[in-house]
C-alpha cells in the first residue's frame, strides 16, 4: 500500500514549540494569557485595515458570537450560503433563528449577489427582514463582496464573512474578513494555518470585539463577586493553543504560496484534458490561498465518484465538494433562493490533496492516477518540473 497523501494536514513551522514550551515554562497552562494576546496582535497588524480580534476555541464559536452580538434571538431570520460546510449554518439554529439559504454564483462558487437580494426582498415581502448575512470565501476563494456589501447596505443587514477557510485570500488587494460587519476564522487542524483547534471573531467595531471577549469568558460583569447580568459562554482560546498559532503567523505567507503552488501544479498538469475545470479567480482582483485545490469533472467519459473511487484505492485522501445546506436532512423544508448552480458543484465537484506539506512527488502521484484513467496509453514519465 503506497503512503497516505492526506487532503490537508497541519504545518507546522519552527517555533511553535518554542512557544509552547514558553506556556509551560511560564504555568500560562489557560484560556488567556500573553500568548493570546500576542496572536491577537500578530493576527491584527496581518490584516490591517483596523480590525481588532478575538481569539476564540473554535470558528464555530466565532460565529456562534457574531450572531448573538448582532442581536440574532428566537424566530429570527438569517441568510446564509448554501454551499458550505455546516458550521456556517449551524449557529444560526443555537440562538433559536432560522436558517434561509442562498445559491452560488458560478465565477466564484460563493453567494449570488442577485439570489441574495431576491431573497431579502422576498423575506421581507413575506413580513420579515433578515437579521444578518453570513457570506463564505470557500476553499479560499473570495466572494463578490463588493456586491454582497453593496446589497446589504442597501437593505440595512449586517454581513457575517466566513473566512474559515481564507486567511491570507485578498480582494482588492484586502485581506478577506476586513469587509463585513464581523468576520470569523479557523484554525482547526485542518486550515492553512492551526492552533490545533481555534477561531477568532475581527471586527473594525471595537465595541462587538469588546463584547466577543466578555461572552466568551462566562460574561463576568466587573464585581468582586461572581456576578452576571448576561448569558455567557466559555469560548475563549487558551495560551497553549495561541503559542502554537504563534508560530503559525511567522508562516502564513510561505503557507499561502505553497497552496498556490499545488493549484498551480495542478491545473499546469490537467490543462490537455477538457473534461477538468478549476475554480480559478475570475479576475485579478480576487486573490485565492486556494485552500484546497477542487475541480470540477465534466462530460460522460468519467463521473467524479469515477476519479473519487481511483484515488482512495491508491490511498490518497480526497472528497466531493460540501454538500448544500438545503440538500441536507438536517436543513429539510428550510428556504432556497437560487436555481442549480451549487447543486451542479456539488455533483461534479472533487477537492484534491492540498496540504502545505505536500512534496512535488506526492502531487505527481495524485496527477499520474487520474491521468491514466483519461489517457491510459500515456507512458507515466511525467517530471518534477511540470
Ligand atoms: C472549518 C469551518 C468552520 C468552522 O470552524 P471550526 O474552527 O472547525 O469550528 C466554519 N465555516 C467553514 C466554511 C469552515 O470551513
Amino acid at each position: 500500500m503506497n503512503p497516505k497523501i492526506w487532503l490537508s494536514s497541519p504545518h507546522m513551522g519552527d517555533h511553535e514549540l518554542a512557544y509552547v514550551q514558553e506556556a509551560f515554562a511560564t504555568n500560562w497552562i489557560a484560556p488567556l494569557g500573553p500568548h493570546v494576546n500576542g496572536f491577537e496582535q500578530d493576527l491584527q497588524t496581518f490584516l490591517g485595515e483596523g480590525v481588532e480580534v478575538a481569539a476564540l476555541s473554535s470558528g464555530t464559536a466565532a460565529l456562534h458570537l457574531a450572531l448573538v452580538i448582532l442581536g440574532v434571538r428566537a424566530g429570527d431570520e438569517v441568510i446564509c450560503q448554501s454551499m458550505t460546510f455546516a458550521a456556517s449554518a449551524n449557529p444560526i439554529v443555537y440562538q433559536g433563528a432560522a436558517p434561509i439559504f442562498v445559491d452560488s454564483e458560478s465565477d466564484t462558487w460563493n453567494m449570488c449577489p442577485q439570489f441574495l437580494e431576491l431573497a431579502i426582498t422576498d423575506r421581507i415581502r413575506l413580513g420579515k427582514k433578515p437579521k444578518a448575512i453570513i457570506v463564505v470565501h470557500l476553499y479560499g476563494m473570495p466572494a463578490q463582496i463588493e456586491e454582497i456589501m453593496y446589497v446589504s447596505r442597501k437593505y440595512d443587514i449586517p454581513v457575517i464573512e466566513d473566512a474559515a477557510e481564507a486567511l491570507g485570500s485578498t480582494y482588492g488587494g484586502r485581506q478577506v474578513g476586513t469587509f463585513g460587519d464581523i468576520a470569523i476564522f479557523s484554525f482547526n487542524g485542518n486550515k492553512i494555518i492551526t492552533t490545533s483547534g481555534g477561531g477568532a471573531l475581527v471586527s473594525a467595531n471595537i465595541d462587538y470585539v469588546a463584547k466577543a471577549r466578555f461572552l466568551a469568558t462566562q460574561a463576568l460583569d466587573p464585581a468582586p463577586h461572581y456576578q452576571h447580568s448576561h448569558i455567557g459562554y466559555n469560548y475563549r482560546m487558551s495560551n497553549v493553543c495561541a503559542g502554537i498559532g504563534r508560530g503559525q503567523m511567522e508562516v502564513l505567507p510561505q503557507r499561502v504560496l505553497q497552496r498556490r503552488h499545488n493549484f498551480n501544479y495542478y491545473l499546469q498538469a490537467f490543462q490537455d484534458v477538457p473534461e477538468i475545470r478549476f475554480g480559478i479567480e475570475p479576475s485579478p482582483h480576487y486573490y485565492s490561498n486556494h485552500w484546497l485545490t477542487v475541480m470540477q469533472v465534466e462530460g460522460d467519459r468519467f463521473t467524479r465518484e469515477a476519479l473519487r473511487l481511483s484515488l482512495t484505492a491508491d490511498n490518497i485522501d480526497c472528497r466531493p465538494l460540501w454538500k448544500p445546506m438545503h440538500l441536507q436532512p438536517v436543513f429539510e423544508g428550510a428556504p432556497y433562493y437560487g436555481y442549480d448552480t451549487c447543486e451542479t458543484l456539488f455533483n461534479t465537484g472533487l477537492c484534491l490533496p492540498s496540504g502545505s506539506n505536500l512534496t512535488d512527488e506526492d502531487l505527481l502521484r495524485v496527477v499520474s492516477i487520474i491521468r491514466a484513467l483519461y489517457y491510459p496509453a500515456e507512458l507515466i514519465h511525467l517530471t518534477k518540473s511540470i
